[in-house]
């Protein structure tokens, strides 16, 4: 019996396709409900898919999704800049052009700050549910290079202020704490940016609370709480339905490489393979890849690399130090599911570190990465029941993947236990 498994469970079998920090929280939430939980991944460890070197920022309070009416005026200017940290590839396939024109009808205020405010309930959910695993299991957060830096995010532009000024105060009744500060301020709280050859800083945004950790170790260490029974190595197939009963008929098997495997419910939280797993029954959801890159570099001059977590709002990158090394990611490119690594931009990462963090590291090995965020429309995962009885979704969480991923296992797990939902479920149904 495993550690996280509660005498409130009645035992039922449930089958978790994706082992990412998204399928690895959803196992640690069902077994601790009291599902047996099983756990299948294509690759041979946890965290190994999109989640593997991503930017570590548990960004609770930058939720903003991507489409907004600035990202849309802003997108000729970016797609047509050399240096442009957004590229876009178009492809014949209807799917991706359905996805663009969702994309641009999500981009008017009154969607914007509904999903902002869906986001950031969810985002405090999963602050919540971390914490509370984290107590439970003290040995993960040290593990995992968890820890609470606070985050600044740079402004190089003045004009900027008023637009950051009305967002941060809009937050502020959803229980962000987030103060504006000057240049000066800035450096005292970093000191590794007073050498800063980044460009002048306008402003910048301070959010004490915020945290960083690694994903891939931490849907490591989750998926070792959960208990679960871990199919690893073990490409999922397809679903198998089975009798109708009066309805659609449920979803009672899934076929992999290896096997068959039979479940009283499926949770699919296999991250953007969720539209491949779901065409063969007739649908999938607007779950679109983004591509991002990063790159790890090990700290040799402690004191010139940043303790806090900055984000270059311009160049649209993100630093995290985890222990002895800093996290650089960025970019975002429409290109498909293609994950071939374009070497200009690992340059552009390492030529930002050099310019901002002089000295800091070392870049002999800066072990590039490249990830597709798995990502909707409108910037809403989607966590839920599907058509198909039997089959739950967990996906579609784009840029904040690990931001969401405890809450949005949590949200789920009480919606499949028949539980009060922790939050409102209705922002993150499944599209009609
Ligand atoms: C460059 C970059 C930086 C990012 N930075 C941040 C950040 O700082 N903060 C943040 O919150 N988010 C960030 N994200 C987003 C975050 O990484 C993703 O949203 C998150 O990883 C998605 O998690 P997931 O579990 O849904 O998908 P994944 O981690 O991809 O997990 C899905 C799993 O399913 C498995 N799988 C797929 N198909 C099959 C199959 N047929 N059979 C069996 N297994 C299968 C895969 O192997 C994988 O392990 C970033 C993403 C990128 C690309």
């Amino acid at each position: 019996m495993s550690e996280a498994r509660t005498a409130r469970g009645d035992g039922r079998e449930v089958c978790v396709i994706g082992a990412g920090i998204v399928g690895c929280a959803s196992a640690v939430a069902l077994s601790q409900a009291g599902w047996c939980v099983t756990l299948v991944d294509a690759q041979a460890t946890p965290g190994l898919g999109e989640s593997r070197a991503n930017g570590a920022q548990l960004s609770y309070s930058y939720v903003e999704p991507l489409a907004t009416p600035a990202a849309l005026r802003a997108l000729p200017g970016w797609l047509l800049a050399a240096d442009s940290p957004l590229r876009w590839r178009p492809r014949t396939d209807w799917a991706h052009w359905r996805w663009l024109l969702q994309f641009v009808a999500a981009c008017r205020w009154s969607q914007v700050s509904a999903t902002t405010e869906a986001l950031l309930a969810l985002s405090g959910l999963s602050r919540q549910v971390l914490h509370r695993w984290l107590a439970q299991w003290p040995t993960i957060a040290p593990a995992t290079q968890h820890a609470r830096p606070g985050k600044l995010v740079l402004y190089r532009d003045a004009a900027a202020r008023p637009a950051v000024e009305r967002q941060i105060g809009w937050q502020r009744a959803w229980g962000c704490e987030q103060q504006i500060i000057g240049a000066d301020e800035c450096r005292r709280l970093e000191p590794a940016l007073a050498a800063s050859g980044g460009g002048p800083i306008a402003f910048a945004v301070w959010t004490e609370s915020e945290e960083v950790v690694d994903a891939a170790l931490l849907a490591q260490a989750l998926a070792r709480a959960s208990g679960a029974t871990l199919r690893l190595g073990e490409r999922a197939l397809r679903f198998e339905r089975g009798r109708a009963e009066g309805g659609e008929a449920r979803i009672s098997a899934l076929h992999t490489e290896a096997g068959r495997i039979e479940a009283d419910a499926f949770v699919l939280a296999a991250g953007p393979a969720v539209r491949a797993l779901l065409q063969p029954l007739g649908w999938a959801p607007p779950v679109e890849p983004i591509r991002g890159y990063s790159i790890t570099l090990p700290v040799h001059q402690p004191s010139m690399a940043p303790k806090v977590s900055v984000t270059d709002a311009a160049r649209k990158l993100v630093y995290a130090r985890l222990g002895d090394r800093l996290r650089v990611a960025g970019f975002a490119e429409l290109c498909g599911s293609d994950r071939s690594l374009d070497p200009r931009r690992i340059e552009a990462l390492c030529r930002a570190v050099r310019e901002t963090f002089d000295g800091a590291c070392s870049f002999d090995d800066p072990q590039p990465w490249v990830g597709l965020r798995p990502a909707t429309p409108g910037g809403r995962p989607i966590i839920g029941a599907t058509r198909w009885p039997g089959l739950w979704l967990n996906a579609g969480h784009g840029a904040l993947g690990l931001t969401l991923a405890c809450g949005s296992a949590d949200l789920l797990t009480s919606m499949m236990s028949g539980q009060k939902a922790p939050i409102d479920p209705a922002p993150y149904r499944l599209p009609g």
